[in-house]
């Protein structure tokens, strides 16, 4: 089934067919009351879907309301788990709110190691601004990379707004410094700061990005307003790896996940959440302006879990 048209992007392929056929080889195993096998199946298919750790509360709690009879039909279990699951990634927030400083300037900086998708997430959020009258401006702090400043360059005349970019090997910092002062003086509500994703050692990036952050509080109080780290779903565990290491270094406002269509593990995605307190605010579900989804936790349960 393709999941990836009306309802939005396939978070997984199948994994409730593939719970079914590794838990449920019987639908009256749950009703016989062989808890045990239930559970082995259940722990093998969220493990294969890339749960992680975050596996073992959920088989904990499904085992307990096995054995009190509350789930008769495997029907009940997917109710169940899709429940559980969501309320385990809801927040309290609104995750597609941004958070603006008004009347004023804001600043938003993204992060993410290459590759993940930052730079298109810059220019979707770029495009969710400026379809709600907001002026923008981007800034390329990325000058270690060749082509990192050209690529924001392309999305800024396709957005028609204005970038600011360091020369090369210029101070990051420095560049962001430089596009609050642009935007201040021509009174633009929002600067998007693209930053590097890989430097000589990861202590260095991390120390580059606290320095971006610390420069742009110092040059603006109440700044960044958003701190987004992107994050590529398919990755699996090196996802939540990579994290627990931005989260260190740069105190964050969000999570954005990318290409989330059409990965099998989606299960990763509940395994970053219990180990990040940092709340999931967009997914990233394909590679155009508008493809940018704020996070819905009870829909991203149902279609993980979807038939
Ligand atoms: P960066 O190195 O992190 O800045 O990554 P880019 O923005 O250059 O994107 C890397 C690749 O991922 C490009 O081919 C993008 O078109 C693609 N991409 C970006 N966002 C998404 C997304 O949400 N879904 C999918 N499927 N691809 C994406």
């Amino acid at each position: 089934m393709d999941l990836a048209t009306a309802a939005g992007p396939a978070v997984t392929g199948g994994l409730w067919r593939r719970i079914k056929a590794v838990a449920f080889t019987d639908v009256a195993v749950l009703v016989s009351g062989k808890t045990g096998e239930v559970i082995a199946g259940m722990e093998r298919a969220l493990i294969e879907a890339d749960f992680g750790p975050a596996a073992f509360p959920l088989l904990n709690a499904l085992e307990s309301a096995l054995r009190e009879g509350a789930l008769r039909t495997d029907d009940h279990v997917r109710a169940w788990l899709a429940d559980r699951i969501a309320a385990g990634l809801r927040d309290g927030g609104d995750p597609g709110t941004l958070r603006l400083d008004e009347p004023g300037l804001s600043v938003f900086l993204f992060l993410g190691v290459n590759g993940v998708g930052k730079t298109t997430q810059v220019a979707k959020v770029a495009h969710r601004l400026l379809a709600q009258g907001r002026s923008v401006l981007l800034a390329a702090a990325d000058t270690y990379r060749a082509g990192a400043s050209e690529q924001l360059e392309i999305w800024a005349e396709r957005l028609g707004v204005p970038c600011i970019c360091g020369a090369p090997r210029a101070d990051p910092a420095a560049v962001a410094f430089d596009a609050v002062e642009a935007a201040q003086a021509r009174g633009t509500h929002v600067v998007l700061v693209d930053t590097a994703g890989r430097l000589h050692t990861q202590r260095d990036l991390m120390g580059e990005l606290a320095k971006v952050h610390r420069v742009i509080a110092r040059r603006r109080p109440g700044a960044p307003q958003e701190v987004f780290l992107v994050l590529d779903a398919t990755t699996g565990q090196n996802m939540l790896a990579q994290g627990r290491t931005f989260a260190q270094a740069v105190p964050l406002t969000g999570l954005i996940l990318t290409k989330l269509d059409g990965t099998a593990k989606g299960g990763v995605v509940v395994g970053l959440r219990a180990e990040l307190p940092v709340p999931i605010r967009f997914l990233g579900t394909g590679e155009a302006l508008g493809d940018l989804e704020p996070f819905d936790a009870d829909r991203f349960a149902e279609r993980l879990l979807a038939d």
